[in-house]
């Protein structure tokens, strides 16, 4: 079976444990013989340029999960950190000093740095750190082009009377101000010129099933979509596409993804993202056939299949019977 799943950082991470557990892959490492095919689309708006490297954090949150290599406590990052290249930087007053930049991390940063520079493209570069990780399913950034998630606040540093904005890049947003100025609007700056990478759209026209995390519906998958021709692509494949709610009872799970939502004008229920995403159906931009929510919520998204499970994916056991209710909502068995 070939499987085909939109996913950011560490939902989507957490997400592809549980597919692989239900296609019968092994936790870690590939498996040659199996016959089964995953391939992850992930987001890469949240790329950034700092000290020179180039940074893309939920390539890396999937690569290091897969490859059991990820700090599961904190959720991104290697396991067994240290900090001592950040304390140098920061002892420099080197700008920023916000952003988790982890030691062996930063090994990372600098093969892929050095291979964008000599021109490979970021589909291949992430190839070749793979081969080390061996996360056992195909990473794809959902484009070899730079785009890069901006987020409109008001401009912290101008009088109130002016009331001046400016849009900072998602990181900053996120991690330095941990979402809270109020997002007026969310920009994938370069989207409208990107391609989707090789691979991409070949992968969904030729899937058994797609699936969609339970990862940020506007900043992870949200972005993945706005990539020209991969909602095409989706619209048109006669794979089921299935969706997996991250909204709990009106909440999202650790995270803030609420900010996101409410700057796009989608409310933070399970039944809004679904509307959000569409029906393939019955409307003319809509991506979905499926649409899994939290276990007794009652959720109506016209011309979509709406099953309620357990959504919690509190560990691999769970996520994995999460995926094989999507599974068989698409009607795809796996053999
Ligand atoms: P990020 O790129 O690291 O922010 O991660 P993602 O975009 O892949 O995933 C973040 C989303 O995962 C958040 O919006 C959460 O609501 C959602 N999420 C986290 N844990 C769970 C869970 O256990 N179940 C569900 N259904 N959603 C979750
Ligand atoms: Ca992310």
């Amino acid at each position: 079976m070939k499987v085909v799943i939109l996913v950011g950082g560490v939902g989507g991470a957490r997400f592809l444990l549980g597919v692989k557990q239900a296609l019968g892959l092994p936790a870690t490492g590939s498996a040659p013989e199996s016959p089964h095919e995953v391939t992850a689309l992930v987001n890469t708006g949240d790329d950034v340029w700092m000290h020179g490297l180039r940074i893309c954090p939920d390539l890396d949150t999937c690569m290091y999960t897969l490859g059991g290599g990820i700090d599961t406590d904190r959720g991104w990052g290697h396991a067994g950190e240290t900090w001592t290249v950040k304390e140098e930087l920061a002892a420099y007053g080197a700008e920023p000093t916000w952003f988790g930049l982890g030691d062996k991390d930063i090994a990372t940063h600098l093969i892929r740095s050095r291979m964008l520079r000599a021109g490979y493209p970021l589909s291949q570069v992430t190839e070749a750190l793979c081969d080390r990780w061996q996360p056992g399913v195909r990473l794809l950034p959902m484009s070899d082009d730079r785009v890069e998630t901006h987020v409109v606040i008001d401009d912290p540093d101008s009088d109130t009377a002016s009331d001046q904005r400016k849009a900072i890049h998602f990181q900053e947003w996120w991690v330095r101000y941990r979402a809270e100025p109020k997002a007026h609007s969310i920009i994938a700056v370069g989207a409208d010129e990107a391609k989707p990478a090789p691979g991409v759209l070949d992968a969904i026209a030729a899937a058994d099933i797609v699936l969609f995390a339970p990862s940020n519906p506007v900043v992870s998958v949200g972005t993945t979509l706005g990539v020209p021709g991969i909602r095409d692509a989706l619209r048109k494949t006669r794979a089921k596409v299935v969706g997996v709610s991250p909204i709990i009872g009106g909440k999202a799970l650790r995270g803030m993804a609420d900010a996101c939502l409410s700057a796009i004008g989608v409310e933070t229920s399970a039944e809004a993202v679904g509307r959000h995403y569409g029906s393939r159906k019955e409307s003319p931009e809509g991506v979905l056939d499926g649409w899994l929510v939290a276990e007794g919520e009652t959720v109506d998204v016209p011309g979509v299949a709406v099953r309620d499970v357990p959504l919690l994916m509190s560990d691999v056991d769970a996520t994995a019977a999460m995926v094989r209710a999507a599974f068989d909502l698409a009607g795809v068995s796996v053999a």
